[in-house]
């Protein structure tokens, strides 16, 4: 990997000397310092209108009540207008300059030091709520949802159980596979996950039955909010491509197993995963994330190179992002005995074969039109060792091999009561730590 030719994509930003007078946010492992800055909608029990948040420290930057207070007034207005809405959309709708300026603004405010700093901590009481009260909502009104599969581990894990003879599809290293999703079940992190029912086929000798789900998953994926629109039957070229990735969250694309394994052919998953999918609060931006680039996943000898409308210089040198994320799962039996929760996997997203980017591009690439909004899985990110499965389904060989918890309980898949969470930060020499918080959820009974 190679973290060094990204120096193009850093600014003032991201100066590791950066320090915020917002207590917490220089803590060193804290997930929102001030090189940070994601975005995020909340609302407290005393003003229950949807607002436009930055997490910095444990505190979050009301951006309704900086517009009031006239700390944005360098802003253009539609860039005041967005930061004062109820969702992220409007801001999304003006691309990723429209964010930029948002945030080159608010590390101005937020530092110790320079004249915008003067400005903005005299009006902390106005403009800085605590975390501990507010509540988080969905970041965005997602119009349209989809799911990509691009770490070529995990298709590997998965289709070695599925077609020993051929677990690789022969498009996989041509296409970035996805499918269409669900947009109305995403969910916010922390929302509870009910068991679904669905037709099951466990013995192919007889007819199929209804119950509830007995191979519960979860799928450890980034999604990626889609800014700007490109007009239907408008491609976007590889090269405008991350000009329309906002930022990065953490998704759960929770799996039904074997209503998938009954259902998914000829066309793919459907009532299997459309159930919930969970996302993190915090919108981590591209721009944020620029230290973290590296070298996207070089393909081993023998692959076939992406197609031209696939492939660029910039794509392949800094095209992936070094984010470690991680696997956690506490069940209702340790809860109820303080047992904490216990680490099932930890995998890096930037070992996965397509790039955020390839993936819009290919998208749009027949003049699909994406909106301000739109939701990108990346797909369940695996790597190639047997502590980097993102999934329980590889975990356990699809329930072959059960992992034993601390508690002494065994799971082959999820059972009620079980919470899963999922953790991703960014660190490395040079650069401050950066988190995307959690993305978590409860498994309740079918009930
Ligand atoms: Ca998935």
């Amino acid at each position: 990997m190679t973290n060094t030719s990204n120096d193009s994509m850093l600014d003032e930003t991201h100066d590791p000397l950066l320090q915020s007078w917002v207590e917490g946010a220089n803590d060193r492992v804290t997930d929102f310092p001030i090189q940070n800055l994601p975005f995020g909608v909340f609302r407290t029990a005393a003003a229950h209108t949807p607002r436009v948040g930055i997490a910095i420290g444990d505190h979050i930057l009301d951006c309704a009540a900086a517009v009031r207070v006239g700390l944005f007034d360098a802003l253009p207005d539609a860039g005041r207008d967005a930061l004062g809405a109820t969702s992220l959309n409007p801001l999304m709708a003006l691309g990723r300059d429209g964010a930029r300026a948002v945030r080159h603004l608010v590390s101005r405010l937020l530092r110790t030091s320079g004249d915008e700093a003067g400005r903005a901590q005299p009006l902390r009481a106005q403009i800085l709520v605590p975390m501990s009260d507010a509540t988080m909502l969905l970041p965005a009104q997602i119009g349209d949802y989809t799911d990509f599969y691009a770490s070529v581990h995990h298709a590997t894990n998965i289709g070695v159980m599925l077609r020993p003879d051929q677990p690789l599809m022969p498009n996989y290293k041509w296409i970035p596979i996805g499918y269409h999703g669900r947009a109305s079940s995403v969910v916010l992190s922390g929302t509870a996950v009910r068991r679904p029912a669905g037709q099951l086929r466990p013995d192919p000798a007889v007819d199929p039955i209804v119950a509830p789900t007995r191979s519960l998953d979860y799928e450890l994926e980034l999604g990626a909010f889609v800014c700007g629109e490109n007009a239907m039957g408008q491609p976007v070229p590889l090269e405008r491509a991350e000009s329309r990735l906002f930022g990065i969250c953490l998704l759960n694309d929770w799996s039904a197993r074997d209503m998938q394994g009954w259902e998914y052919q000829p066309l793919g998953p459907f009532l299997a995963k459309s159930f919930a999918t969970s996302v993190s609060p915090w919108v981590v931006t591209l721009d944020a994330l620029a230290p973290y680039r590296c070298e996207s996943y070089v393909r081993p000898e023998g692959d076939p190179a992406p197609l031209p409308y696939l492939s660029n210089a910039h794509d392949a040198a800094q095209g992936a992002i070094d984010i470690r994320l991680e696997v956690w799962l506490q069940s209702a039996a340790m809860r109820a005995s303080g047992t904490p929760a216990v680490q099932l996997c930890g995998a890096d997203f930037r070992t996965m074969y397509w790039t955020f980017a390839q993936m819009l591009t290919h998208h749009a690439s027949n003049g699909c039109n994406l909106r301000p909004g739109d939701l990108l899985g990346s797909g369940t990110v695996s790597g190639p060792g047997a502590t980097e499965r993102g999934s329980m389904m590889e975990l356990t060989l699809r329930g072959k091999t059960p992992v034993t918890l601390l508690s002494g309980e065994t799971r082959a898949f999820l059972m009620d009561g079980d919470v899963v969470e999922f953790r991703g930060w960014c660190g490395r020499d040079g650069a401050v730590r950066i988190g995307f918080g959690e993305c978590r959820g409860e498994v309740i009974s079918a009930e």
